[in-house]
C-alpha cells in the first residue's frame, strides 16, 4: 500500500524515550523518569513538533506536553481512569450521546502525537470502536431526530483516510437531519500536510455544514505551515475554533495565553474553549491549583478583546453542558 506524505512523516515520529533523548541532547540520566511514563502510554511525537522543542530544556512548554513522567504511575486520590464517566454515555458502539442535539463518533483510537495529559488515555477504545462500514452510526443517527451535529472525535479523526472520509460523507448525506459535521484534531498544526487538496476538496463539495475545532495550547505550535493548513481548510468552508486545556508549566500564565489566543487570530481561528484538565489517572502533575485559576483568566480577560477570551469550562459527568467556570 502506498502512503500518503502526511502517513510517512507518522510512521517517522519519535517512539522511544532514548530517541527523544537524542533528538533533544538531553542527558543520558534524563532518560530514566521517562521510563515508567512511557510504559503506561508509548511516547509518540512527530519530528517537526519535536523540533519546536528547545534542546536541553526540560522545563520547555512544548516538551512537558509529549514528556513520559515517573508521576504518570503515581494513584492520587480524585484522578481516575473514566473521570467524565463516558461509558456510561455510549448508546451503540463507536457513538457517545452526552448532550442534546449532537453525539460524538469516535473512529479511531489513534493519534499523531500522545498527548500525556490526554483525557481518553484510558479509553477502551478495542471496546467502542464501531465497525468501518458506518452502519451501527447511521442506525442510531436515522432513529434519533433530535441529532443535527456529529462530531469526529478519537483518537484523532484525521489519522483516516479521504477514502474513509469518502464512505463516511456518502453513508451522513441521505440524513437529512444531519446539517453539521465538526471534526475535533491537532492534525493542521502537527502535520499540516494532512490537509491535502484532496482533502479539502472532498469535504468541500458535502453538503454539511463544516466546523473545525483545532487543539492548540501554546502559541510556539503554530507557524507558517499551519497557517496555510487553516487557510485551505478555511476556503474549503470550515469555520475554524480552537480549545486549549489549562496545563501546569504550559500555558499557565495569562500573557501565554493572551499571545496564544493573538496567534490564533493571526491565522483565522477564533478561540473557543480553555478548558480544566479532566481528572484521568497519570495526569495530576499537569493540575493548576483551583486558587490560581479564577486569577489568571481575570488577567487574560483584560488582555484581550471579548472575542479572542476562550470560554473557561471544565467537563462535569451527566451535566447537559460543559460547565462555565467564570
Ligand atoms: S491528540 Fe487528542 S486524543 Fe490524541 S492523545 Fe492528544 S489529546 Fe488525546
Amino acid at each position: 500500500m502506498t502512503l500518503e506524505p502526511w502517513q510517512k512523516i507518522i510512521k517517522q515520529a519519535i517512539n522511544t524515550p532514548a530517541q527523544l533523548c537524542a533528538f533533544l541532547e538531553l542527558e543520558a540520566h534524563q532518560l530514566a523518569p521517562m521510563l515508567q511514563g512511557h510504559e503506561l502510554f508509548k511516547i509518540l511525537v512527530p519530528r517537526s513538533y519535536a523540533q519546536k522543542i528547545k534542546k536541553k530544556s526540560l522545563d520547555d512548554p512544548l516538551l512537558l506536553q509529549i514528556l513520559p513522567q515517573a508521576q504518570e504511575a503515581m494513584t492520587v486520590p480524585g484522578f481516575d481512569q473514566d473521570p467524565l464517566q463516558e461509558a456510561t454515555c455510549a448508546p451503540v458502539k463507536g457513538v457517545l450521546h452526552k448532550y442534546h442535539g449532537r453525539v460524538l463518533f469516535i473512529n479511531t483510537g489513534a493519534c499523531a502525537i500522545h498527548c500525556r495529559y490526554c483525557f481518553r488515555r484510558h479509553f477502551p477504545y478495542q471496546k467502542q470502536l464501531s465497525r468501518k462500514d458506518f452502519t451501527t452510526l447511521i442506525a442510531y443517527l436515522s432513529k434519533e431526530q433530535s441529532i443535527h451535529e456529529v462530531i469526529l472525535s478519537g483518537g484523532d479523526p484525521l489519522m483516516q483516510t479521504d477514502s474513509y472520509f469518502q464512505d463516511l460523507l456518502n453513508a451522513l448525506d441521505p440524513i437529512a437531519h444531519i446539517q453539521t459535521l465538526r471534526i475535533h484534531t491537532r492534525m493542521p498544526s502537527l502535520i499540516p500536510e494532512r490537509i491535502s487538496e484532496a482533502f479539502c476538496s472532498l469535504l468541500a463539495k458535502s453538503r454539511f455544514k463544516k466546523v473545525l475545532v483545532l487543539h492548540v495550547n501554546h502559541p510556539r505550535e503554530l507557524d507558517q505551515h499551519s497557517a496555510r493548513a487553516l487557510v485551505a481548510l478555511k476556503k474549503a468552508g470550515f469555520v475554524l475554533l480552537n480549545q486549549s486545556v489549562l496545563l501546569k508549566g504550559v500555558n499557565d500564565d495569562a500573557k501565554v495565553l493572551a499571545a496564544l489566543s493573538m496567534a490564533l487570530w493571526e491565522v483565522g481561528v477564533l478561540p473557543y474553549y480553555l478548558h480544566l484538565l479532566d481528572p484521568v489517572q497519570g495526569v495530576h502533575h499537569f493540575k493548576v491549583a483551583s486558587k490560581e485559576i479564577s486569577p489568571l483568566y481575570e488577567a487574560l480577560t483584560a488582555l484581550l478583546p471579548g472575542y479572542l477570551l476562550p470560554k473557561l469550562v471544565r467537563e462535569v459527568p451527566k451535566a447537559h453542558a460543559k460547565v462555565l467556570q467564570a
